[in-house]
Parts: C-alpha cells; sequence; structure tokens
C-alpha cells in the first residue's frame, strides 16, 4: 500500500501532457507559427497526426474536453468540410516534407459521425498526407459503436481503439450523466475483436461521486474479465468553476483525498496483480503491448494523449482546440468551432494560441518527461535553484526520490507522488495552482 503523505498533495499540479503547460498559452502566436514550424519539419522525419471531433451523441456531466451535442447533421457536415478543407492547407504546407508514422482521432467522440462521412474522410486524410501504413487509432464511446462502425473502423485499418467505459456500477453512471449498460461494452469489444482491431483500451476513473473503494473493486474485476490490452485510470477532477457542466454533480458524494489516494493505490495493485505492467503513473498495459515493450525499454514518451509509444517530436492538431506540438513551439487551434470555421474558410490556420519554447523550456520539459515516463531524470544543465533543491530535498528526506550527482530517480513509494516531484522543476508554477487537478 502505498504512503499517504497529504501535504504533498496539497497542491493541484498539472499533467504534464506538454512542457510549458497549456496554462502557459498566450495569444501572441498567430498562423505564422504554424508556417514557420511546418516549414521546419524535416524531410522524411516522423510526423504523428490528431484529428479532434469536438461532437459527441451525449454529453456526460464530468466531461473536460471540448465538445457539444452531435444534434444537427448539418453542423457535423459543416465542420467536416472545414477540417477536410484544414487537412488540406497543412499538407500543402508541408509539401510532400515529414512522413506521417501515427493518426489519432479523438474528441469528443469521433463514432459521432457517421461511418461512411468518416470513411471518406479518412479518405481525404490518407491522399493527402501520404499516410498509408501509419499506425491508426481512434477513441470511441461504446454506446455509439454497432456493427457499421465497426466495419468502419476495419476498412480504415485502425489498429488501436480506445473506449470510454470510465465505471460499471449503475448508481455511480446515474451521478456522473453517463448511462452505459455493461452489456454496451461487451458488445463493443466483441465488435472490435471480430472486426480485427489488435489492441483495445478502457480508460476507467477514480474518485467519483458516491463511488466507494468495492464499487472501484468491482469495476476493475469487470474490465479485467473483459480482457483489454491496455487500461488508463484517471482521478476525476472536479472543476466545475471552470466546467460548468460538472455543476450538475454533487459535490458532496465525491471521496475524500485520502479515499481517491487509497483508490488509485488500489487500481495500481489490482491490475498489477492481474499482470498488467504500470506504465507511468496512470496507465497499464499487458507485457508484449508496445507501450509497455517501449516502457521496459526507456523509450516510453508523453504527449496531448498521455503516455505513449510514439517517438516523434512533432504532433500536428487539426480540428478546432487541437493543440500542434512542434520542437520549438505548442500551438492551438481556435476553440470556438465558429472562430475555427471562420479561419479555415478564409485559408488561413486557426492557430489562436500557444507559446514558443526556449532551449531552456525543452530542457526542462525533457527532465519531467524523463520523470514521469522513465521514474529518472538527468539534471544537469537545469537551473537547480534553492527553492527547487529544497523542495527535491524534502522529498529525499521523505523517501520518495533518490540523488546522485546531477540523477534524480523516483523510489518505489514515489510513484503517487510523481507529478508533484516533478513540478518542483517547473518554474512556472510559482504562481496560481487553480487550473489544475488534485496530485493524486
Ligand atoms: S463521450 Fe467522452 S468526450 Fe463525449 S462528453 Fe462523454 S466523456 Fe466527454
Amino acid at each position: 500500500m502505498w504512503r499517504y503523505i497529504p501535504d504533498l498533495l496539497a497542491t493541484p499540479v498539472p499533467r504534464y501532457t506538454s512542457f510549458p503547460t497549456a496554462a502557459e498559452f498566450t495569444d501572441t502566436v498567430d498562423a505564422p507559427d504554424m508556417d514557420a514550424a511546418l516549414a521546419g519539419v524535416g524531410q522524411g522525419a516522423p510526423v504523428s497526426l490528431y484529428l479532434h471531433i469536438p461532437y459527441c451523441r451525449e454529453i456526460c456531466w464530468y466531461c473536460g474536453c471540448n465538445t457539444g451535442a452531435a444534434n444537427r447533421t448539418g453542423r457535423l457536415d459543416a465542420y467536416l468540410q472545414r477540417l477536410g478543407q484544414e487537412i488540406d492547407l497543412v499538407a500543402t504546407s508541408l509539401g510532400g516534407r515529414g512522413k506521417v508514422t501515427r493518426i489519432a482521432w479523438g474528441g469528443g467522440s469521433p463514432n459521432a459521425l457517421a461511418p461512411d462521412a468518416f470513411d471518406r474522410l479518412n479518405d481525404r486524410l490518407l491522399k493527402a498526407f501520404d499516410g498509408a501504413g501509419a499506425v491508426g487509432s481512434i477513441e470511441v464511446d461504446p454506446r455509439g459503436l454497432g456493427r457499421a462502425w465497426a466495419a468502419s473502423i476495419a476498412r480504415n485499418r485502425i489498429g488501436r481503439v480506445s473506449l470510454g467505459v470510465q465505471t460499471f456500477a449503475p448508481h455511480i453512471q446515474a451521478a456522473i450523466g453517463r448511462v452505459q449498460p455493461e452489456a454496451d461494452i461487451a458488445n463493443s469489444v466483441g465488435l472490435l475483436c471480430e472486426a480485427g482491431v489488435g489492441s483495445i483500451n478502457f480508460d476507467l476513473m477514480y474518485g467519483l461521486p458516491g463511488q466507494s473503494t468495492g464499487d472501484l473493486v468491482d469495476t476493475l474485476n469487470r474490465a479485467i474479465a473483459m480482457g483489454p490490452d491496455r487500461l488508463a485510470v484517471f482521478g476525476y477532477a472536479h472543476v466545475p468553476h471552470l466546467l460548468p457542466r460538472q455543476r450538475r454533480i454533487d459535490a458532496s458524494a465525491l471521496p475524500s483525498p485520502r479515499d481517491r489516494f487509497v483508490q488509485a493505490g488500489i487500481a495500481h495493485d489490482l491490475l498489477t496483480a492481474a499482470g498488467y505492467q504500470a506504465i507511468g503513473f496512470d496507465h497499464f498495459a499487458r507485457t508484449g503491448d508496445a507501450i509497455a515493450i517501449a516502457a521496459s525499454a526507456g523509450k516510453l514518451r508523453r504527449n496531448f494523449q498521455g503516455f505513449t509509444e510514439d517517438a516523434s517530436d512533432t504532433l500536428i492538431g487539426l480540428g478546432a482546440s487541437a493543440i500542434s506540438a512542434f520542437p520549438d513551439r505548442l500551438l492551438q487551434n481556435e476553440k470556438n468551432t465558429g472562430r475555427y470555421h471562420l479561419k479555415i474558410g478564409s485559408g488561413r490556420f486557426a492557430t489562436a494560441r500557444g507559446l514558443r519554447r526556449t532551449a531552456l523550456d525543452a530542457r526542462i520539459g525533457a527532465a519531467i518527461e524523463q520523470v514521469l515516463c522513465n521514474g529518472r531524470a538527468d539534471l544537469s544543465g537545469l537551473p537547480l535553484t534553492r527553492p527547487v533543491e529544497a523542495a527535491l530535498e524534502r522529498f529525499r528526506m521523505l523517501g520518495l526520490v533518490a540523488r546522485d550527482g546531477h540523477d534524480l530517480s523516483l523510489a518505489p513509494d514515489g510513484l503517487p507522488y510523481a507529478r508533484s516531484i516533478a513540478a518542483t522543476l517547473d518554474p512556472y508554477r510559482a504562481g496560481n495552482q487553480v487550473r489544475f487537478s488534485s496530485a493524486v
């Protein structure tokens, strides 16, 4: 059982899917930054694509994604037209440089689209970028996954599917506005296996309203019985001041910080006992899965989609609110679909926010990524100021990290504090922390 040290978890910290984090983005970047970043992509350099579909059949109350209800076909069609235009715009600007090795579809729920509309868009994408042979992945809402969608996934050679499961407990599903019978999940897994999908991920959550440790154990056992290749177990972040849709969730029913910590530990212990390898601080994978192999080889990475074996340093985000990551800058598209339409419709990139990364940002980002992915980092070249050293020393005295010269490594007990330890290296965290989620 993990050691609970509440003081260390009292400060909310970023999830570090990028460094600097999106909280540091400003509006000082614009479309010319995207032009310059694309011009910097080398011939044959690996490029990953992320396509954002900001629509879902129903909106879950806990959701922190940029998404809306897919209740009007015309709205979806108009969005797909613009997304197609953006695909062409970016591909033209790349001019054949770069080699697309990954294509990830997320949202929202890509399966809020009609399968034939998805087929057409994917065809356009593969032609524009010569993406044949790229590793394809997609996030799917099991409530809308029928035979036609499973066939589309097979037709488009998408080998990895992530299912939003969250919890199997009906009373918790009701409390978070996401009612989905267990049969929907089992049916989805069956259809995807029949379609030849090689890797299925389940997203699960702890820290949900009314969720007891018994509820969580029951969900984990049901999930394990269905045999996913990977699982991600996220702590629910209750931030209704930022996400008004969360106001429908009864905050008085949320587990205490201690209970959240216990739940995270239970998930870790139960899944590893069931044969899954712990990946980073919240992912689990079967031995032999690509992400487990990468983790064992010290090659695990972290990007906007979480832990990944994707080694590319260039991720191009397409669609409203999508974020692109280049070695020297992070660029986010307009979140608002109306403004996204206007920009793309006028033939411009939809870049609205972001930042240019300094050389120091790159070094700090690499160290933070190493801590979170591999449990150790080389701190040479970082500004180890007195406050940073003092913070690290506190973790060392508690037996959560070890230091050997410039090498920093997490002790076994340090895993649940990994984000807090990484945050000691982040100079931007001296200010307001209110925008981040609980450290566990
Ligand atoms: S289906 Fe997923 S993306 Fe859509 S509202 Fe629910 S949690 Fe959010």
